[in-house]
């Protein structure tokens, strides 16, 4: 497989649960699977991630699972005849009801609908594609014109750009799911309408609850999250663009700008970023992409994303494998034009930020053939791929689960080692590197670590290795 720094991430759906498959998407490229916690069953999922492990275990490589969660999404409840038609003019109810009773009434799965409208609201159904406008408001139901008709399916997901009241990012549906993924020990938790840090934190308060500190990953897709996109990355782990909900949230225009600036943003503070949906939806039924979608997937990886996220197209999609290796092909090609700027450090009295910004200069002044770091939180790989060396790091861990969660950030590999007694760290590394056939004599590699080994944050040192024999 050609070189690649830019990390994908599969959902994995009915199209590709069977573990031929998932093989077939690792060996694609799939360097993390997204489990979609709004579709399928506990059970499913269990079996899916099941599956994923021994893969992972089978072939050597670490693949990070994510659940994400529903979060309050309002949905379509059971439309009597399928599919509606909504005609622009005609007016519509909106029920607090799970089945609906007669043609002009629109079930909806959420009790207190009544309380997010006023007279005049805007109400977006099927991912945007229809448009209502609150008329009138009662206990029961909301009242609406259809001002932009389309057709309805049961399921369909209705936004409300400007919705009143204060709807927790964390439902009671979402804390029995975050109780699943504590059990069977998920790599990521993606919180879904993240308005504030305050969801992030009452995200971690849950997990803190079950006895966990699986990272977070906040999903900017609410206008909220956007003006309070500085206090949401500083305080969750990793970010998701995430696309599809975003544009019909703050309208698909102000999309494009709205990434490149949570991609900086996530960038400079080291964190992850996951541009998300619609990066290749012509291969749900089509074996080839648009240009618009190639360029589209260039462009986020120039503007600094780790890593894309295939939704529909790898989960229910007719060419799942041949849409990963559309990306993986893009990636390694848009990456050979891209060059090392090194990136702003947050904290100036920061050894760890120094030493991060330090190492990708070094490498690339020696020509370095990787940068190596061991690393026990994960951080101090972070915090170099954040400067994007354009050298790829290879990251040694004593732990299993930061091993993992390392497959979504940029050009990182990551390897399970123990710390040895008897050999210094620098040996020991190079011991590593040569059982797994990565370097030759005469090569040159970095290596950064903490020295001698300590806590957490004690990174310390960089050495200019030179693989003698
Ligand atoms: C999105 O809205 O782009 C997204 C990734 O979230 P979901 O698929 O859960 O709607």
């Amino acid at each position: 497989m050609p070189l690649r720094y830019t990390k994908i991430v599969c959902t994995i759906g009915p199209a590709t649960s069977e573990e031929n498959m998932i093989v077939e998407l690792v060996k694609a490229g799939m360097d993390a699977a997204r489990l979609n916690f709004s579709h399928g069953s506990h059970s499913e999922h269990l079996q899916r991630l099941k599956s994923l492990r021994k893969i992972s275990e089978e072939l050597k490589i670490n693949i990070s699972v994510i659940q994400d969660l529903p979060g309050p999404k309002l949905r379509v409840g059971k439309l009597l005849r399928e599919p509606l038609k909504l005609e622009e003019g005609s007016i519509v109810k909106l029920s607090n009801s799970p089945f609906q009773q007669n043609d002009q009434e629109i079930p909806v799965l959420f009790k207190n609908l009544s309380k997010l409208v006023e007279v005049g609201s805007e109400v977006y159904l099927a991912d945007g594609t229809i448009r209502l406008r609150v008329i009138d408001i009662s206990k029961e139901w909301v009242s609406c014109r259809v001002e932009l008709g389309g057709l309805l399916t049961t399921g369909k997901g209705i936004n409300i750009p400007k919705a009143k009241g204060d709807v927790s990012a964390i439902t009671e549906e979402d804390i029995e799911h975050i109780k699943f993924g504590v059990q069977n020990e998920v790599d990521y938790i993606a919180v879904s309408f993240v308005r504030s840090a305050r969801d992030i934190l009452r995200a971690k308060e849950v997990l803190k609850g079950f006895n966990s500190d699986i990272p977070v990953i906040a999903k900017i897709e609410k206008s909220e999250a956007v003006e309070n996109i500085q206090e949401i990355v500083s305080s969750c782990d990793a970010v998701m663009v995430a696309r599809g909900d975003l544009g019909v949230e703050i309208g698909i225009e102000n999309v494009p700008l709205v990434q490149k600036k949570v991609i900086k943003l996530a960038n400079l503070l080291g964190k992850p970023v996951i541009t998300a949906t619609q990066i290749l939806i012509s291969m749900l039924s089509q074996p080839t992409p648009t240009r618009a979608e190639v360029s589209d997937i260039a462009n986020a990886i120039l503007d600094g994303t780790d890593a894309l996220m295939l939704s529909e197209e790898t989960a229910v999609g007719k060419y799942p494998l041949e849409a990963v290796r559309v990306l993986a092909r893009v990636a390694a090609s848009t990456e050979r034009e891209m060059v090392y700027q090194p990136k702003p450090v947050i904290d100036a009295e920061s050894v760890e930020e120094a030493i991060g910004r330090a190492a990708c200069q070094v490498a690339n002044a020696v020509k370095a053939k990787f940068i190596v770091a061991y690393t026990r939180s994960g951080s101090t790989a972070r915090l170099i791929a954040k400067h994007r060396p354009m050298i790829p790091i290879k990251a040694f861990t004593p732990n299993t689960k930061v091993a993992r969660r390392l497959s979504i950030v940029w050009g990182t590999e990551s390897f399970y080692a123990q710390e040895s007694a008897n050999a210094p760290l620098p040996d020991m590394v190079e011991e590593h590197l040569k059982k797994l056939d990565l370097v030759r004599q005469g090569d040159t590699v970095i290596v950064v670590a903490g020295m001698p080994t300590g806590p957490v944050g004690s990174t310390n040192m960089i050495r200019v290795q030179k693989i003698e024999k």
